[in-house]
């Protein structure tokens, strides 16, 4: 097992890379090549970088939430972003210090190396998993093992792109398990169902169930499976093709999953690789009850968690802070973060939730003021269009003209890559251009009735292009119509041609 002074080892070459980068000897291209194996990239405009730091299921512990306070304050990091992917990416840093927090991280468990690039990225998982009332079971142990083992793996193995593998506790399929490179999607009998080759992005699709009731004991090998096949049959020729999905297209469904079953059961002979993680364990507390908005009951009697939505994804640095002061003295009490940017408080006594809750005071103030967005094109230098200054303005327009609670969470990305899943939101933008008057004007296209819950996944259906500034007058427009039904969004949505409302904004 590689244990962090190997990782540690490997830092001299991201040195080495980020001070030519930035210093101009070294271009755009091939730094992007070296800096992505350690989780960093460069920010548009080439002065700056992000660290993404890789949170395993969304797990942030006491320690990492101090590491995280400690480190953005050295460096005055300027803006904290969560993923969809579960992870914390820290922005507008120089480039050695990008180097110091990767080499400060592994002190504190965390690991950069495979955040971007060509590697296993972060594994996430239902962050609720473990403590939430009625889901299947508690994917995380299994979820840890799984990051364990690529990690381990993932200097000896040469994929052709990334490789996305998630859990799922319950149903609301939260980690989009159904849809990524890998998905274990638990069963109310104790096992997964294993999906696999699916992924939002440039031509987004579903995945494909390639094993039912697997014992939890066996991930291991349909994970190493998926690398192989992946190994095997990826294309290393052509980035832009090159997730598991397309290998799926080029070889079609049936063959895919010949290979696929090929390799697992070579591994399965082979054998070494069974699991038996130990259970997550959980405080137990003096019952102490106590109720209110953003407080909800864990599945252990006795403890709660608390919801904090930073609006956009985007986390005050003083927000952690006071999180981390309220927390000091509460046993167990840790963080999770979710893919759709909340932030949950758990393993928390009646007391200590209410602490909490006055302490997160501050964030979203209803359903629409949750929606997802990516960092967007001021950062990415893949980006198209701003999405995280667009869910701004929106929420802005919105406040003012006081609609927001008719309104349903959006889903934003930048550009086609979705890293705000924009296919799968009941209200789906996606960054694009659009002509006005003869001029090519910055514009988002806009989809409805996306889901990603597990058995009703739908993409969403593309309704129009809308120019951006104009866009959070069509969302106040929207959620005016709304209202005005006496209907909440859905019915609305079920009973009306959102085209004909927006008809003005969309021609
Ligand atoms: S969706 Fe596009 S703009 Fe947004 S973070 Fe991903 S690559 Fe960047």
């Amino acid at each position: 097992m590689r244990d962090s002074e190997f990782f540690r080892s490997r830092i001299p070459e991201f040195v080495d890379a980020e001070r030519k980068f930035f210093s101009g000897e070294m271009d755009a291209k091939t730094y992007k090549g070296i800096s992505g194996r350690f989780g960093s990239y460069a920010q548009r405009g080439g002065e700056l970088g992000m660290i993404r730091l890789r949170m395993c299921g969304g797990h942030m512990d006491r320690d990492k939430l101090s590491f995280i306070i400690d480190e953005c304050r050295r460096y005055g990091v300027s803006r904290i972003h969560t993923t969809t992917c579960e992870t914390v990416q820290l922005h507008n840093l120089k480039g050695d210090e990008i180097a110091e927090i990767m080499d400060r991280a592994l002190d504190h468990g965390i690991n950069t190396q495979g955040g971007g690039g060509d590697n296993p990225r972060n594994v996430s998982a239902t962050s609720l998993s473990g403590v939430e009332p009625g889901e299947n079971f508690d994917v995380y142990p299994y979820a840890k093992a799984a990051e364990t083992y690529l990690l381990d793996i993932m200097p000896d193995v040469k994929m052709p792109r990334k490789l996305k593998v998630t859990f799922s506790s319950s149903p609301r399929n939260e980690t989009h398990a159904t849809f990524r490179d890998l998905g274990f999607v638990s069963r109310p009998d104790g096992r997964f169902d294993v999906w696999g080759a699916g992924g939002l992005g440039n031509n987004p699709k579903f995945g494909m169930m390639l094993a039912e009731g697997v014992d939890p004991s066996k991930v291991l090998y349909y994970v190493r499976a998926m690398v192989d096949t992946f190994m095997e049959h990826g294309d290393y020729e052509n980035r832009g093709r090159a997730r598991t999905r397309y290998m799926r297209d080029r070889l079609g469904d049936e063959l895919f999953a010949k290979e696929y079953g090929k390799h697992l059961s070579r591994l399965l002979e082979q054998g070494g690789m069974d699991i038996h993680p130990a259970p997550s364990v959980f405080p137990i507390k003096e019952v102490k009850d106590v109720s209110g908005e953003r407080i909800h009951r864990q599945s252990q009697e006795g403890l709660y968690y608390v919801e904090y939505h930073p609006v956009g994804g985007d986390v005050p640095l003083e927000m952690l802070e006071r999180i981390r002061d309220a927390i000091a003295d509460a046993d167990g009490a840790e963080v999770r973060v979710s893919p759709d940017s909340a932030l949950y408080i758990i393993n928390l006594d009646g007391a200590e939730a209410v602490r909490v809750r006055d302490a997160t005071e501050g964030g979203a103030r209803n359903l629409f003021e949750t929606s997802v967005s990516c960092i967007g094109g001021t950062i990415c230098q893949q980006g198209v269009r701003d999405s995280s200054g667009l869910l701004n303005a929106m929420i802005a327009a919105v406040r003012e003209a006081g609609v927001g609670e008719y309104l349903p969470r959006f889903r934003i990305s930048g550009c086609p890559s979705s890293c705000g899943c924009h296919q799968v939101g009941i209200v789906g933008l996606q960054g694009a251009s659009k002509t006005v008057d003869g001029q090519a004007v910055p514009a988002f296209k806009m989809s409805i009735n996306g889901c990603g819950a597990e058995g009703r996944e739908r993409m969403g259906e593309e309704v129009g292009t809308i120019a951006q500034d104009r866009i959070p007058e069509m969302v106040v427009t929207l959620g005016k119509a709304v209202r005005d039904s006496g209907k909440c969004f859905d019915e609305w949505l079920s009973s009306n041609d959102i085209r004909q409302v927006l008809a003005d904004y969309i021609a």
